[in-house]
């Protein structure tokens, strides 16, 4: 299932496995001859906290963002589609200009880990991956930079622990061995909830607060009010339903008499 984290295309992955503790030296900055040559030909999955920041950053909603920015890849040893940046037909990533990239500060959790890879087996809370590997494109100058980091130190850099905390009951979806399971048969309609709940989250508020939703399932009032109030606390609403949905065993139940 770490393939699906494995995100870069060609061979730059170096067979080198870090932790937490490994160090490397690194550093990028615009002063460099390679400036912004590795925001293209590549593949970066999108997770769903990545898809909320971006999509407020352009101002745009989340149908939006997946129509015009994403494109759906299915994968070998993955049950369940995912969704990953399309780059543009010159190959380049649609955000990257010569100044360097135009959602810097949102940018998805893939490009927060450059020039480090990573691998999960399962989620974690915080503390990222299951290991780290670096990824040394040819072209690249920053290896060349005196600058020392532990992967701890770089993930912490680069902000990464918020967005394993948001998109931890997702990962817990998307790594189950269930999906393995030879009785896990999604159908259509359960891999278009899957969709709506992963990537977008104004489709599922609608679905939520314009639809039967909550008089069909137990949320109580706090629930209610956070979740309508707070982008974040609705996706992590979205993932707990979406468990349910896939898995049985439901974590947001079903009213007495509904169903
Ligand atoms: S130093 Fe590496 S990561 Fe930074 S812009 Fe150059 S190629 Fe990209
Ligand atoms: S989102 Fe930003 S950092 Fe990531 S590839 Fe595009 S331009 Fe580069």
């Amino acid at each position: 299932m770490d393939e699906i984290i494995k995100t870069l295309s060609g061979n730059p992955v170096q067979p080198i496995k870090m932790d937490l503790d490994s160090k490397f030296s690194f550093m990028c900055h615009s002063g460099l001859e390679c400036f912004t040559q590795c925001c293209g030909k590549i593949d970066i999955f999108i997770t769903p906290y990545d898809v909320v920041r971006i999509k407020n950053r352009l101002g745009i909603t989340s149908g939006e963002f997946l129509t015009n920015y994403l494109q759906l890849m299915e994968l070998k040893k993955s049950r369940l589609p995912l969704y990953m940046l399309r780059m543009t037909k010159e190959g380049r990533c649609p955000f990257v200009t010569d100044e360097g990239c135009r959602i810097y500060s949102d940018r998805p959790v893939v490009c927060r880990y450059y020039p480090i890879g990573f691998g999960l087996l399962k989620s974690k809370e915080v503390g990222g991956g299951d290991f780290f590997f670096p990824i040394k494109e040819a072209y690249c100058k920053g290896f060349e930079e005196n600058r020392e980091w532990t992967v701890r130190q770089w993930r912490e850099a680069q902000e990464i622990n918020i967005f394993d905390f948001i998109n931890k009951d997702w990962f817990d979806i998307v790594l189950s061995k269930k999906l393995l399971a030879p009785d896990f048969k999604p159908t259509e309609k359960s891999i278009s909830l899957y969709l709506m709940c992963s990537y977008d989250i104004d489709n599922f508020r609608k679905f939520v607060f314009e639809s039967r939703f909550l008089s069909l399932y137990e949320v109580d009032d706090d629930t209610v009010e956070l979740i309508k109030e707070d982008e974040v606390e609705l996706l992590k609403f979205a993932h707990r339903w979406l468990h349910g949905v896939l898995f049985g065993n439901p974590v947001i139940k079903l009213r007495e008499g509904s169903s």
